[in-house]
């Protein structure tokens, strides 16, 4: 199903993100977490692709697993850096045979093990080009469904580092959504402020898409290092830094502030009529179950049914 056939019927989508496992233990552990998770009825699931193809098969692999659940509807990212037209035609013609709904199109970061590659072999340079080309691609009628994919696409709401200037940034966001995209999904942010900024510039662009909160709850002090260093720019409040401290290097205290946190963002979000709620699960369910519990809710559906606050303008 398209994401965007979802919010016709759904103002508020939930959706949880996987990486492919590169071991037999860590399939095991991720689907250990997709059962658990599955219980609480995602809009979609969402599974990363390694910029350059570094997981091209195995994106794949999980990709068709995860569907053959039944349960599930996987959407997978795809990156177009590294990458040819043929390249990626091959990756779309396999999801439109298994009849994957949606894809989430990208520009992706040269990985280091393709340091020095000449950019100007691409076939597309920003995410803006691989989106026009899905399109162009469904309109070939190859998937069984006539629309073809449905398309989401990545937002900064503290900022892209590579566009400084956040006027061009709001530009190029534009292009992207113009050249077809159906809802943007945003970077991980800890202060609700930056989500509510960035909805009313895309607004005041005239992007017209829903746009997904990506919320990534702290459960380590690496693991903040880590997000630190993933999505670079990510401002951590002082309120937070604070609470944090407090647990005074604790782990389980560091764990509960971080959950502690990501549901009250999720609760403000909620009361501020977020059209989605996309949860970085990191392939772990503890997390993403306990902010449901702290939310009062069984499962994505109950949240759904009681998501709506005070704006309903867009
Ligand atoms: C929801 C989400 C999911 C992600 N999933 C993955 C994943 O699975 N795998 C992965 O490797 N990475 C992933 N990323 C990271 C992403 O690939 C990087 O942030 C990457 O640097 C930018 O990708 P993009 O799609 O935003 O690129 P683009 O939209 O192409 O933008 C990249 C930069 O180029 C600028 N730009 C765009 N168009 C133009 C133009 N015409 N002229 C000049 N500048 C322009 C933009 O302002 C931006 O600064 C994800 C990010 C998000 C938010």
């Amino acid at each position: 199903m398209h994401i965007r056939d979802v919010f016709q019927q759904h103002r508020t989508t939930f959706s949880f993100e996987f990486f492919p496992p590169k071991t037999s233990e860590a399939a095991d552990a991720l689907f250990a977490a997709v059962q658990e998770l599955e219980a609480l009825k995602p809009t979609f699931v969402s599974i990363t692709y390694g910029a350059g193809g570094s997981t091209r098969n195995l994106t794949h692999d999980l990709v068709l697993r995860v569907k053959a659940r039944g349960s599930l509807n996987p959407c997978p990212h795809l990156t177009c850096v590294g990458h040819s037209e043929p390249d990626i035609r091959e990756i779309l013609e396999r999801y439109a045979a298994a009849g994957i709904s949606n894809i989430i199109a990208l520009g992706g970061d040269l990985p280091q093990s393709m340091a020095g590659h000449d950019r100007s072999k691409d076939s597309f340079r920003f995410a803006s080009d691989l989106v026009r080309y899905i399109q162009e691609f469904n309109a070939e009628k190859i998937h069984p469904d006539p629309r073809g994919f449905g398309l989401g696409v990545a937002g900064y709401p503290e900022g892209h580092p590579a566009t400084p200037n956040r006027v061009k940034e709001m530009d190029h966001l534009k292009a992207k959504v113009d050249a077809g995209a159906d809802y943007i999904c945003t970077q991980l942010f800890f202060d609700n402020h930056d989500f509510y900024d960035f909805r009313d510039r895309c607004s005041l662009a005239g992007i017209k898409v829903p746009v997904i909160a990506g919320i990534m709850p702290i459960t380590s002090l690496a693991g903040m290092m880590r997000m630190a260093d993933m999505a670079q720019g990510t401002r951590f409040p002082a309120p937070l830094v604070r609470a944090i401290n407090r647990a005074g290097g604790d782990a389980e205290g560091t764990r509960r502030v971080g959950i502690h946190w990501a549901t009250e963002q999720c609760r403000d979000l909620l009361d501020n009529d977020v059209r989605g709620i996309h949860f970085y699960t990191l392939n772990r369910s503890t997390a993403t179950r306990e902010i449901y519990l702290n939310l009062g809710v069984k499962d994505s559906l109950a949240l759904a049914s009681h998501a709506g606050g005070r704006r309903r303008d867009d």
